[in-house]
């Protein structure tokens, strides 16, 4: 039962209790005002007696701490106030048995003249003995021992029982019920008192005797609460109108009696049609949902095997069927062994045993390297789910299992071809290192000849100027060569670091000054954040774009260029923009490959380098790079970062 709930019935039950006490309280006050009003309900009425007050009194202050506080010294209090209950209970009791001594006018003399009362202040027998059943109940209901806790719950439905009797009696005058013709009558408000004081009492142990039957959420507690509330109130109606026809002659004893009869059977009749007509509702609603779990289970594209704690199998589903290659009537009642290899099958018994001592949840991954066996022996690689389910019969264990033979082929292949690929890589590395150092070698020795010739031989004009071609050529082919072992080399040695990009922008924009104070350029920069990256790279990146966007500027015109960002879910956009001269939709892809150039070397220096190294570095950092212009009217070099964590 909910925390929630069994505290609603802590709190009912210190409503009982208080309940108990305020109507003890105001009895006590009425015999020492000497009120007769107070002392019973109506003139005329059995009043209920000091003694009685007081056990009143104890046992529901009692209930009131019992249902509050929990601790060892509330507790204390609770079995002195019981137990001062019991006293006077045992001592009246003790006098009717013929004890000489007495209790009942110790506290307070019962001056009231009462028929048949031939013993002033004591209370009734009924009343005594109700008393020290609720006493014996209070205080077994502490006890550890979970029979003394039922038996204590039992005696308070007797107590409950007899006081509902009594109030019967008195709601229909039979005199019998409230006297048990053995003894003076037990007082209408000691009958109220006890019947909420014990129905309270019961409340706190809620699973318990049949206050279980009333307080559970289950459909059979649901529908015990609606058929007896009905009940009750319906035979009460009936037994008055019956009462009230036999009074004014109506019908004469018999006829009533057969009315009375016949109206409780067909009332009867119309609650259990009503209830069956729930009952049978709910019922359907069951077996839908449990005709839709079997849709389920049978449409899982995963195997599912259900086994009990023996380990045999008791439920299979259409996928195991076509994973195993068994039918399933081959499978049900056989133990779990006939699916797994044969090697595997002396060691599991002892794994189910495992399994069923420590019901929780397990998943066996891929790396758990977990083996089954079809029927036709070839062994497969699985990944397995275990989860206890509870049923009627007890713990059985729900396996999920899921072929992975076609994803560890798959990773094979990819480990095979990420090796292929590493070594390729390497390969490339090496030649790419020996290419552009062997090259330089030859180079390196015509440039050496040029020398020769121009220091040793007499040359003419044109021999000179070619000469210079030649130079300038074997130059050039040697910063290609570094430029192509540099892009090959970049980001080789990286490192991951908190970098602050405002600083980084600003260091870039110091190193390009030369350049900036020549062309007269104008650089903004908005606020940029401090991020994770390859701080090497990146600061490699900006020098570039930055260089680009002053480098290819128009004519006569100021360059002005922007820097800025933005952040779109988590990842860091930025973008470099000038007022150059723009570049045609065309290239937007073109410029980014190794040695695309799209003007002359006259007109702007460079090798077609630059923005493959942006894009080999943009990359590195899972983003990507593009550019967004309008021939000539300057361009956009846009590029992503994302947002690595250290
Ligand atoms: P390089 O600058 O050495 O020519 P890049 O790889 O940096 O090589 O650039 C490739 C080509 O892209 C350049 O030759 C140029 O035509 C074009 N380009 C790059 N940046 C800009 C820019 N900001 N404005 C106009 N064109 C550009």
């Amino acid at each position: 039962m909910a925390t929630k709930e069994k505290i609603g019935y802590f709190y009912l039950a210190f409503a009982a209790g208080l309940f108990s006490v305020i109507v003890a309280f105001i009895v006590i006050m009425g015999w020492y005002t000497d009120n007769r009003n107070l002392k019973s309900i109506m003139e005329g009425y059995t009043t209920m007696k000091f003694n009685t007050a007081l056990c009143l009194l104890f046992l529901g202050k009692s209930l009131c701490l019992r249902s509050v506080f929990k601790n060892q010294d509330y507790r204390f209090i609770t079995n002195i106030c019981t137990a001062l209950a019991a006293v006077v209970g045992i001592l009246t009791l003790l006098e009717f048995l013929g004890s000489v001594i007495s209790i009942d006018q110790v506290f307070i003399e019962d001056k009231t003249a009462v028929k048949n009362n031939a013993f002033p202040g004591r209370m009734s027998l009924i009343t005594a003995v109700c008393i020290l059943t609720t006493c014996i109940s209070f205080l077994f209901a502490i006890s550890q021992k979970k029979l003394l806790v039922l038996i204590s719950q039992y005696l308070l439905h007797c107590v409950s029982f007899t006081s509902f009797t009594v109030i019967v009696g008195y709601l229909f005058k039979v005199p019998t019920l409230y006297d048990f013709s053995i003894t003076t009558p037990m007082a209408l408000h000691t009958a109220i008192c006890f019947f909420i004081l014990t129905i309270g009492a019961s409340l706190l142990n809620p699973n318990k005797g049949i206050t279980g039957i009333f307080t559970g959420n289950k459909i059979g507690n649901i529908m015990a609460r609606r058929l007896f509330i009905r009940m009750a109130t319906a035979m009460v109606i009936i037994s008055y109108l019956n009462l009230f026809m036999e009074k004014y002659k109506v019908f004469n004893m018999g006829a009533g009696s057969a009315i009375f009869s016949v109206a409780v059977v067909l009332i009867s009749l119309l609650f259990i049609w009503e209830t069956s007509k729930n009952l049978n509702q709910l019922e359907q609603k069951r077996q839908l949902i449990s005709d839709r779990l079997n849709l389920i289970f049978e449409a899982m594209p995963n195997a599912l095997v259900m086994a009990d704690n023996k380990g045999k199998i008791i439920l299979v589903n259409r996928a195991t069927e076509e994973m195993f290659g068994y039918k399933r009537t081959e499978l049900l009642g056989q133990a779990l062994e006939i699916l797994l290899p044969e090697n595997l099958r002396a060691g599991h018994p002892a794994k189910i045993k495992g399994f069923f001592n420590k019901p929780f949840t397990r998943h066996y991954s891929s790396e758990a390297n977990l083996w089954a066996s079809r029927k036709n022996n070839e062994e497969f690689p699985i990944e397995l789910g275990l989860t206890p389910v509870k049923t009627e019969e007890g713990i059985i264990a729900l396996a999920t299992v899921i072929d992975i033979t076609q994803r560890k082929t798959n990773e094979k292949i990819i480990q095979e071809q990420v090796r292929e690929l590493k070594i390729k890589n390497q390969e490339m590395e090496q030649f790419n290192y020996i290419a552009s150092h062997d090259l330089q070698e030859p180079l390196r020795t015509v440039a050496n000849y040029i020398m020769l010739l121009e220091e040793d031989f007499p040359v003419n004009e044109e021999i000179t100027m070619h000469l210079a071609s030649m130079k300038q050529a074997t130059t050039r082919m040697s910063r290609l060569i570094r430029t192509l072992l540099d892009y090959g080399l970049l980001g080789r040695n990286k490192s991951l670091t908190s970098t602050n990009l405002n600083s980084l922008v600003t260091e870039v924009i110091a190193d390009l000054n030369n350049l900036i104070k020549s062309t007269g350029a104008v650089i903004n920069v908005e606020t940029l954040p401090e991020i994770n990256c390859y701080e090497t790279e990146i600061r490699q990146l900006f020098q570039n774009l930055i260089n680009n966007a002053i480098k290819f500027r128009k004519k006569d015109v100021q360059p002005i260029l922007n820097i800025g960002y933005k952040k779109v879910n988590d990842i860091h956009e930025f973008y470099v923009s000038d007022n150059g001269i723009g570049i045609n939709p065309r290239h937007y892809q073109t410029i980014f490959n190794i040695f695309q150039r799209l003007n002359r070397q006259e007109d702007y220096e460079g090798y077609g380098v630059g923005l493959a190294n942006c894009k080999k570095i943009v990359e590195i950092h899972g983003g990507k790079i593009w550019v967004e212009s309008v021939h000539g009217e300057g361009s956009i070099f846009k590029f992503t970062i994302n947002n690595f964590t250290l």
